[in-house]
């Protein structure tokens, strides 16, 4: 019997062929991985694995937390870099635990330049290009550049982030690659053999002029935002019960759908708190032989399809699995229909759901 609410089956060695596609696309040196919010909901231990035993090396988390859980997994070849960089009185644990920063403001560079001379340290230092989310500003950098305890602070890498890397016409694109490149040539100067970080998945998929020297793709890997990548995620929902429905009945909270005709209709396991966006409700559909409409609002436990178009002998048995994700259903179109974005699904996706993992 089962005991999960639904079934989340992700394959691995789809996760594999994305990184090999970007990595091969990439003209720079080394591909890495963003693995952020358990890999983007999908399990930090399966997936860090299988990218490192791919040959991935570099591995980019959010939070000094999710470092600490990437390191005690990896072997010690992999380089872990946090995007949040150091808070407060936090420096000393990444060099103890070898974690890499992202150093996003002045006030923290100048904390990581505080620490002991002869400590061993790797750092990453963020800039703004354009975005103005995290970065120090060009005349931040030129300070810091200036520092005379910079060369003992480990600085591995400069990084910038794109804001519209998924719209290659949009002209920001080239105004951040500009402003990068300044930054990086200043940078370089002072440290010949700093590495340059531009492009997360969509900014791959750019000209190799924005590529640099270490990619840092996210979502990509996890099937989503170009058609040669492969699909990753599946979610079945296991149906709890079969019924009829009259004409003129209604589903649901609030009673928004109202049978034309007598329907059939399966209510299954897995809801708003496992990730089923309450935004789906009444729009999207499952599969299971046949298209299945959702009807009325997605709950917090379960949601409702319409299986009138089923035969008989095609009704689903209690506990078989309807498809809400996977091979007919894609997470773009899926999220698109939500009014989101695959990021927001993926990580969505709940404890409740059983990860199951393929090969
Ligand atoms: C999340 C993130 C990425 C990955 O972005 P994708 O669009 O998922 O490839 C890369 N760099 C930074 C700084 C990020 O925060």
């Amino acid at each position: 019997m089962y005991q999960y609410a639904g079934v989340l089956q992700i394959n691995l060695s789809a996760i594999r062929s994305n990184w090999r596609l970007l990595r091969d696309r990439f003209q720079g040196q080394f591909c890495g991985a963003v693995i952020k919010a358990n890999a983007y909901g999908l399990g930090f231990a399966p997936v860090a694995q299988a990218l490192y035993s791919e040959g991935c090396r570099h591995f980019f988390v959010a939070t000094f937390d999710e470092g600490v859980q990437v390191k005690r997994l990896l072997p010690s070849p992999a380089r872990i870099y946090v995007l949040q960089g150091c808070k407060r009185g936090t420096e000393k644990y990444f060099v103890e635990r070898g974690l890499i920063p992202v150093l996003s403001s002045l006030p923290m560079v100048e904390r990581w330049l505080s620490l002991a001379a002869d400590d061993v340290k790797r750092c990453v230092i963020k800039v703004n290009s354009g975005m103005n989310r995290l970065g120090l500003a060009p005349a931040e950098l030129q300070r810091v550049l200036c520092d005379e305890r910079l060369p003992s602070a480990g600085l591995q890498m400069l990084m910038s982030h794109m804001a519209c890397a998924d719209e290659p016409q949009n002209p920001l694109n080239q105004e951040q690659l500009r402003r990068f490149t300044q930054m990086a040539d200043s940078c370089a100067q002072v440290v010949p053999a700093v590495q340059l970080s531009l492009a997360n998945s969509a900014t791959v998929f750019l000209p190799a002029a924005f590529h640099f020297d270490v990619a840092r793709p996210g979502i990509a890997l996890y099937g989503s935002g170009n058609g040669l990548l492969s699909p990753v995620v599946s979610l079945y929902l296991p149906v709890l019960q079969v019924r009829d429905l009259s004409a003129g009945e209604t589903v649901g909270y609030g009673a928004t759908f109202r049978a034309p005709q007598d329907m059939r209709i399966a209510i299954v396991s897995g809801g708003y708190a496992d990730g089923i966006l309450r935004s789906l409700s009444n729009i999207t559909h499952g599969w299971y032989h046949a298209k299945l409409p959702l009807l009325g609002r997605v709950s917090m436990d379960s949601c409702v399809f319409d299986v009138s178009a089923l035969s008989q002998s095609q009704l689903p048995q209690e506990g078989e699995l309807i498809e809400l994700l996977g091979e007919h259903r894609s997470i773009d179109e899926v999220a698109a229909e939500a009014g989101t974005v695959s990021y927001e699904l993926l990580t969505h996706l709940g404890h409740r759901l059983e990860r199951r993992y393929c090969e």
